[in-house]
């Protein structure tokens, strides 16, 4: 059993944190939204009166919070109350830069902190059902420490490089989603416009090399994919205002790489305007309505 701190129990976290405790290791949480706390209590999470009181004891804090700016505020908060060893954990969506940042505030403490950036892919379905991708960026003795405890929570755990490199590839994969998505989404359009049933390019494009996840298991079309948000109303699944998030943090990472990413930028403004259309709340695979409605 291993004492673990959990802050930021909101979709994402709640749930993971809850797995934690289903496993058997003692977990002390903190939220700043009362109905979260409750929600975690019911869960067998023991809820803390602040962040700081929540990490006293911990041997392994993780961090599950909506962006970079989040992060870095409570890592500030919490890194002088922690114990000397003590390993951090970030699971968040998060700016590359921030993501380093923390982890040289770690470093800095000069208390043998070690830390990891810890993005996950699955959304609140792998959360709940402890399915999720991690893609670690850290030490490999600071990966190999919290492996055990992340397989807790998903199915398979990756080490991708340094700080930072496990943000490096969510929003490399998920620019690879949000571009497939469209590209999926115009093929649909142009196929209906030619007189091709959706099964039929379903059923060639899924076994052909136009194969990919945004066919398959999330096609944006009702019929072909049952369990796809397409037929149930477009409800998410994967909401368009992550999917732009991502997209945003991709782009932020590109300018200040110098990475040319024509296409990712043009999904990003894509997904700005499905979003601002006011389909924040919808699954992304719904801008296939939004492409259908534009002229020509
Ligand atoms: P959420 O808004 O449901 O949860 C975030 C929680 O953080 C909220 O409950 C909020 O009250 C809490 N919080 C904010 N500031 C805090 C503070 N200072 N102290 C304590 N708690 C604080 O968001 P979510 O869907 O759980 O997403 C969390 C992260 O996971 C994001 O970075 C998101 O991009 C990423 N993510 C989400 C999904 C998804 O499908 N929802 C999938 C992959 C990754």
């Amino acid at each position: 059993m291993t004492n673990i701190a959990f802050i930021g129990l909101g979709n994402m976290g709640g749930p993971m944190a809850a797995n934690l405790a289903k496993a058997g290791h003692s977990v002390t949480g903190f939220d700043l939204s009362p109905a979260s706390c409750d929600q975690a209590r019911s869960d067998g999470v023991s809820v803390a009166a602040s962040t700081v009181d929540a990490v006293r004891d911990a041997e392994i804090i993780v961090t599950m919070l909506p962006a970079g700016k989040h992060v870095l505020s409570v890592w500030a908060d919490i890194l002088p109350s922690v114990k000397e060893g003590t390993l951090l954990i970030d699971c968040s969506t998060i700016d590359v830069e921030s993501a380093r940042k923390a982890h040289v505030m770690a470093r800095e403490q000069d208390r043998s902190l070690s830390s990891l950036d810890a993005p996950v892919s699955g959304g609140v379905g792998g959360a709940k059902g402890a399915t999720l991708t991690f893609m670690a960026g850290g030490a490999r003795q600071a990966f190999d420490r919290a492996e055990p405890i992340l397989s807790k929570m998903g199915k398979k755990v990756v080490h991708c490089g340094e700080a930072g490199a496990g943000q490096a590839a969510k929003i490399c994969n998920n620019m690879i989603l949000g571009i497939s998505m469209i590209g999926v989404a115009e093929a649909f359009v142009l196929g209906e416009k030619l007189g091709l049933s959706h099964q039929a390019l379903f059923d060639v494009a899924s076994t052909s090399s136009g194969q990919c996840w945004s066919l398959t298991t999330y096609c944006p079309v009702p019929g072909p994919v049952p369990a796809s948000p397409a037929n149930n109303g477009y409800k998410p699944g994967f909401a368009a205002a992550l999917m732009l998030k991502d997209l945003k943090l991709a782009q932020e990472a590109a300018l200040a790489s110098g990475a040319p990413t024509p296409l990712g930028a043009e999904a990003a403004q894509l997904y700005a305007l499905f979003n601002n259309a006011g389909h924040e709340g919808d699954d992304f695979s719904g801008i296939i309505n939004f492409i259908r409605g534009q002229k020509g």
